[in-house]
């Protein structure tokens, strides 16, 4: 078996510089676009419930911001690295520019395991943390979003903390928060809306059916829980879902409403009292039509690509899948609809908050999914279109399609002085 580097930032190197050579970019111009354009490590002391302190480490990375400021979110999570972060910060870059919104690529990260704190604990961590990054971060310089167990009331306390020590309120300096604080109703549904249109764009081209279809999704938080639903209501049979735990599998399909309240409750899925309890592992590898990994990276990797069954795999996560699992699922024909695609709809509607912000004026969400559903499909056809031109899977063609925008943004703006 081949030994893979799975530090994430080599990986999204790698995606780039496949992309850099199928368009021939000079030397120059890959330094330019592969070193991220600011990166930042601040110590965050918090004071604890038992009044002892403890110190936790943060970044914040911005990749790049030649169309727009940078965007992305912010994950806490005990595993987080800088060289996670400046990876998730390039891959936003390439999202952003994919979907043609005007913004760069950000993303930020603590290590912390926010199950361990209490509230008032994970609210003094969350201020400090946006106090340390504050002359970085603004509407129209980085703009932060909910990522891995960070949520809406993180945003808001952002938001505020933002505010207080500006002096006036400022609704678009983070998106993701709740509707009471000027987010946007559709916001927490809109990763998985995302990838449900693209598979929808996907299932026409295979001819294949959502419908009937089989679908396994491991990773069961804000991009999988809300996804199971709407594929559920679409028709789906939603036969595996696990959390970091494990999960269930019942070949007679799942319900995702019985699934969200057995998860709210506290429990992990692979205790749901019907199906089967497996593993995150055996997930990835059951007979299915549809395959989503919607929790961390370098899921499928070389070990397990030769063993998976889904004809389609859409990735709500973030770099699940390392470059030569990818490179053996498309010589077995898989068909991946790759992240920097199929989970832009987070980022879109964040787009559409911060417009709305801006022009403090709201829409419901009838519009907010309208809008939506064209830039997705817009984008999945000006990727499958990229992908025939270079003879190349769908990852090949969207990251031509977006570096390729940022670079002729680059090239228009100029190198500064
Ligand atoms: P979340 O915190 O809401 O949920 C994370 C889920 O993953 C939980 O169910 C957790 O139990 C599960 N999990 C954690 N570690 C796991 C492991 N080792 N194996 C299996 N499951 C595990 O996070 P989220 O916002 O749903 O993010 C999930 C993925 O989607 C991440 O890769 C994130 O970057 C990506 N993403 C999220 C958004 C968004 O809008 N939230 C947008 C784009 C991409």
């Amino acid at each position: 078996m081949p030994r893979e580097n799975l530090n994430p930032f080599v990986i999204a190197q790698t995606y780039f510089k496949q992309a850099a050579t199928r368009l021939q970019l000079d030397d120059g111009m890959r330094a330019i676009l592969s070193t991220p354009k600011r990166v930042l490590t601040v110590s965050i002391p918090v004071r604890m419930d038992d009044n002892s302190y403890k110190v936790f480490i943060g970044h914040r990375v911005a990749h790049n911001m030649s169309r727009g400021p940078a965007k992305g979110g912010i994950r806490f999570h005990p595993d987080v690295t800088i060289d996670e972060v400046k990876a998730l910060a390039s891959w936003m870059t390439w999202k952003c520019a994919c979907l043609d919104l005007p913004f760069g690529g950000g993303k930020g990260g603590v290590v912390v395991d926010p199950h361990k704190l209490s509230i008032h604990e994970r609210e003094r961590l969350t201020r400090r943390y946006t106090s340390e990054i504050l002359p970085f971060i603004g509407p129209d310089q980085d703009i932060p979003a909910p990522d891995v167990y960070t949520d809406p009331q993180i945003m808001a306390w952002i938001m505020d903390t933002y505010s207080m020590t500006k002096g006036s309120t400022s609704l678009g300096v983070v998106t993701g928060k709740p509707l009471a604080l000027g987010g946007s109703k559709g916001r927490d549904k809109a990763t998985g809306r995302g990838v449900q249109f693209v598979l929808r764009q996907a299932c026409k081209a295979m001819k294949m059916s959502i419908k009937g279809a089989k679908v396994a999704i491991q990773g069961y938080g804000n991009a999988g829980g809300h996804l199971a639903s709407l594929l559920h209501e679409e028709g789906a049979r939603i036969v595996a879902v696990s959390d970091s735990k494990g999960g269930v599998h019942d070949p007679k399909g799942l319900d995702p409403a019985k699934l969200m309240a057995h998860k709210t409750g506290g429990k992990s899925l692979k205790t749901f009292p019907s199906g089967q309890a497996i593993t995150n592992k055996q997930l990835l590898e059951l007979p299915v039509d549809i395959l989503v990994p919607a929790a961390l990276e370098n899921q499928i990797t070389a070990n397990n690509a030769s063993r998976i069954r889904a004809k389609l795999i859409a990735e709500a996560a973030n770099g699940p899948t390392t470059p030569l699992a990818d490179e053996i699922l498309f010589k077995r024909g898989r068909v991946v609809i790759p992240d920097i695609l199929a989970n832009a709809g987070g980022v879109t509607v964040s787009y559409f908050e911060w417009v709305q912000d801006f022009s403090s004026f709201f829409w419901n969400e009838d519009v907010v999914d309208l809008h939506l559903e064209s830039y997705m499909i817009r984008a999945y056809q000006s990727v499958a279109e990229t992908a025939a031109k270079y003879k190349c899977s769908l990852r090949g063609g969207a990251y031509v399609l977006a570096v390729d925008r940022v670079a002729e943004a680059t090239r228009v703006r100029g190198i500064f002085p």
